[in-house]
């Protein structure tokens, strides 16, 4: 990995010149800057503290707030969305940098698909913007809420991993502003180590401001769909490397609460893209109107059914909930194919509003790992066996394919992952948190990984152990070269890498 970093405006090829705009910090570029004092928290709601947030509109004002914080000597947390479970966006010193406002969709190519974006566009912005051009992002998260900056910092993956791999694999170019104010371009062909160092970075090297990224070319708003019951976690596996070759996309969920013959039970949902011609009307079908997510659910405002979820939301409820889903997929499994708008296939945790505060005050923590294919079915049957000894289930497991990639610090494997969702009772916290390190080790112990966005409760000291040393000591070096100071800063990143 070579080490120099080339400064000042730099470009990959003509097109993308204009990146970056080359004005120095100032004052009052800062005065111009929203900033307040807020309650900033993890998405589970696991963790958070009260910091000012600062909210800048421009390249100028990015650079103006690091001057700032230069001269204060204090750390700045980088924030999109606020999507990270944990504490990948939260820090307890010094300001919190939200790339929310520089939300500007710069342009969109329709005959390549390719979008030029502002850090804090949304996921939510992008597809709106490409779907009535033809277009689908070639990778979403379970949400459309994060910023692309905030979903390149952590290096995102989708239902799709298997076959198109992570958010990296499809970003051509970024803008970052270092540490010191200078914008650099990073791409395949400039600066390609900081390319793929900061994908999947988490926010340690610099501010992502602008983001050239490729879609997908849809023939159709739609989907095609179709279910397939698992009796246990091995049955699962089977349909998923059964359905591999041929679909597009693959996502199981699993009842966390099946045990013995049915430990691991669940539904898998396979779907592909529809051929030229096979949607009789793709226009009508990439209508925004088609893709929106309905605004009730059972004549109940959707905004409010987390309301009707927190009763159950506790070890009496969650077994008989999952039960009812398991039971209902396997009569779904009986349905011929069916065909779902993409926004309603991509964003299913969207449906209800702030489902989260079903969990109460606690919140919720997601416990993800990613496995090789090889031990994946012993290690997440482990799992599972863990949490019935310890009497700490899941309330939500999600099952996915995924593939590696050439990131530095990348989550992803040629295996799967398993994502458990579990609720944080305040008074039962610390036991919950043993029961994670337990599962860790044995995560560890099969060669697996942790995903940041979606961690609180990995020890000091786990990323080294399923990280490949040479890319953390580069990654290291990079940060130690470019953040001599230590400027970008979170509480995971002090948590994992700094005690
Ligand atoms: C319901 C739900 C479902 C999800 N499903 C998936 C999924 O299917 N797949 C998946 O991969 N993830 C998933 N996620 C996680 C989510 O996609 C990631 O946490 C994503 O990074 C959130 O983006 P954000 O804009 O909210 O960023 P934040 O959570 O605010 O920040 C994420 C990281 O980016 C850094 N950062 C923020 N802005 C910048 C910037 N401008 N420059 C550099 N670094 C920056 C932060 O410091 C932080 O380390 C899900 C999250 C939720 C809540």
């Amino acid at each position: 990995m070579s080490g120099s970093i080339k400064k000042g405006r730099l470009r990959a090829s003509a097109d993308l010149s204009g990146w970056a705009d080359g004005v120095g910090q100032s004052r009052k570029s800062l005065r111009r800057v929203a900033r307040s004092y807020e309650y900033v928290e993890g998405w589970g709601r696991a963790v958070g503290s009260r910091g000012r947030v600062l909210r800048p509109t421009s390249v100028k004002e990015v650079r103006a707030v690091l001057a700032a914080a230069r001269r204060a000597g204090e750390p700045v947390c980088l924030r999109g969305g606020g999507n990270s479970y944990g504490d990948a966006s939260t820090n307890t010193r010094g300001h919190v940098l939200d790339i929310g406002r520089m939300n500007q969709v710069l342009d969109f190519d329709a005959e390549t698909g390719v979008a030029e974006l502002e850090g804090g566009v949304t996921i939510a912005q992008l597809w709106r913007h490409a779907l009535p051009r033809g277009y689908w992002p070639k990778v979403v998260s379970g949400t459309m809420f994060p910023t692309i900056a905030g979903a390149a910092a952590m290096n995102i993956h989708g239902k799709n991993n298997f076959k198109v791999g992570t958010i990296g694999d499809a970003i051509e170019a970024f803008d970052l502003v270092l540490a010191n104010g200078e914008l650099v371009t990073c791409s395949r062909s400039q600066n390609d180590d900081l390319f793929h160092a900061a994908i999947g970075g988490f926010g340690m090297l610099g501010v992502m401001t602008r983001v050239r990224i490729r879609t997908q070319r849809v023939h159709s708003g739609e989907l095609q769909v179709h279910a397939r019951s698992s009796r246990n976690l091995r049955h699962m596996l089977e349909q998923f490397e059964e359905e591999r070759a041929n679909a597009d996309y693959l996502v199981g969920w699993i009842d966390c609460f099946g045990r013995g013959l049915g430990l691991g039970r669940g539904l898998v949902h396979v779907a592909r893209y529809l051929e030229p011609g096979e949607d009789e009307d793709p226009e009508a079908t990439c209508r925004l109107a088609h893709q929106e997510l309905p605004s009730s659910i059972l004549g109940f405002p959707k905004s409010q059914v987390w309301r009707f979820l927190r009763p159950i939301c506790n070890d009496l409820g969650m077994p008989l909930l999952n039960l009812s889903k398991y039971t209902a997929g396997r009569l779904e499994e009986k349905k011929a194919p069916f065909r779902q708008p993409h926004a309603a296939f991509a964003f299913l945790l969207d449906y209800v509003p702030d489902w989260k505060l079903a969990y109460g005050p606690g919140g919720l923590i997601q416990f993800q790992s990613f496995v090789p294919k090889e031990t994946a079915l012993a290690t997440y049957e482990a799992l599972l066996e863990r949490c019935h000894q310890r009497g700490i289930v899941p309330y939500l497991g999600v099952f996915k394919r995924h593939r590696p990639d050439p990131f530095w610090l990348t989550h992803a494997v040629d295996g799967y992952s398993f994502a458990m969702d579990f609720k944080v009772r305040p008074e039962r916290r610390q036991e919950l948190w043993d029961h994670c390190r337990d599962l860790t080790e044995i995560v560890l112990a099969a060669g697996g990984r942790f995903y940041f966005a979606k961690d609180l409760t990995l020890p000091p000291g786990t990323a080294r152990r399923f990280l490949p040393p040479d890319r953390v000591a580069a990654f290291e070096e990079l940060k130690g070269r470019l953040d001599p100071d230590g400027r970008f800063e979170t509480q995971l990143y002090r948590r994992l890498f700094r005690s």
